[in-house]
């Protein structure tokens, strides 16, 4: 697919209005088709609709296809969670999680505080499969709309682990990376990163995209599913 420049014009428009509506719409990560067509005029629908209908392994793409339904899953919201050993809390938006996943979370976190006086916080949990459109056209902007290297980024919607509550995707960020810790490879050079990559899959917790990955994916330190308890 190829966009002309009237496109890319439309999807920059789309994303500035999204943008805006994302500070104060806490609940947009979450929500379903029908409020992102609402929130579109006709020219943009029609993009929106064109996305939708690609397949991403025409572009290199691997991994599997979840299903672009709305979760029905009971989805605990996060919003500042605390930094260890200070009476700071981490802010870095609000994210949302399935209960049984959130309860993993704060366990292994609890566990890896003990150890190494650090935690992990959610930079971006369960994704709507409409708000993974959304991402996926930042990521696109963003990559100067070569498809293709979006691809290996950032799934369309219903092929993500964001979006599937029974693999379950959380992008780890510390308290030193903040807001911009995935999507920086310097998340694997953190003290978390190397207990996470020792200790998380006792939580249930596993690493989606490693170094070399079948999936076509980059290497993504950030980001681990939830398989349940394996202990
Ligand atoms: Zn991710």
């Amino acid at each position: 697919m190829r966009l002309s420049t009237e496109e890319r014009r439309t999807i920059a428009g789309f994303l500035k209005k999204i943008a805006t509506r994302r500070k104060r719409d806490t609940r947009l990560r979450v929500m379903g088709f029908p409020t992102l067509f609402r929130l579109s005029v006709e020219e943009e629908k029609v993009l929106l609709k064109k996305f939708l209908a690609l397949d991403p392994r025409i572009y290199g793409f691997k991994g599997v296809r979840y299903g672009a339904a709305a979760s029905s899953v009971n989805l605990v919201m996060i919003r500042k969670e605390h930094i260890p050993k200070t009476r700071r809390y981490f802010s870095g938006g609000t994210h949302f999680l399935p209960r049984g996943v959130f309860g993993a979370y704060q366990k292994m976190n609890l566990a890896m505080t003990r150890d190494i006086g650090r935690r992990v916080f959610v930079l971006s949990g369960y994704r709507s499969p409409a708000y993974q459109l959304v991402v996926f056209l930042e990521t696109l902007t963003e990559r100067k709309f070569d498809l293709k290297r979006t691809a290996k980024h950032v799934a369309l919607p219903g092929y993500s682990e964001h979006g599937a509550p029974k693999r379950q995707a959380i992008d780890f960020t510390t308290r030193d990376l903040g807001e911009k810790g995935a999507d920086d490879p310097a998340f694997e050079r953190t003290q978390e990163y190397r207990w996470l990559a020792k200790h998380a899959r006792k939580f249930g917790f596993f690493l989606s995209y490693p170094r070399g990955n079948r999936w076509g994916v980059v290497f993504e330190p950030w980001h681990w599913h939830y398989r349940g308890n394996t202990r």
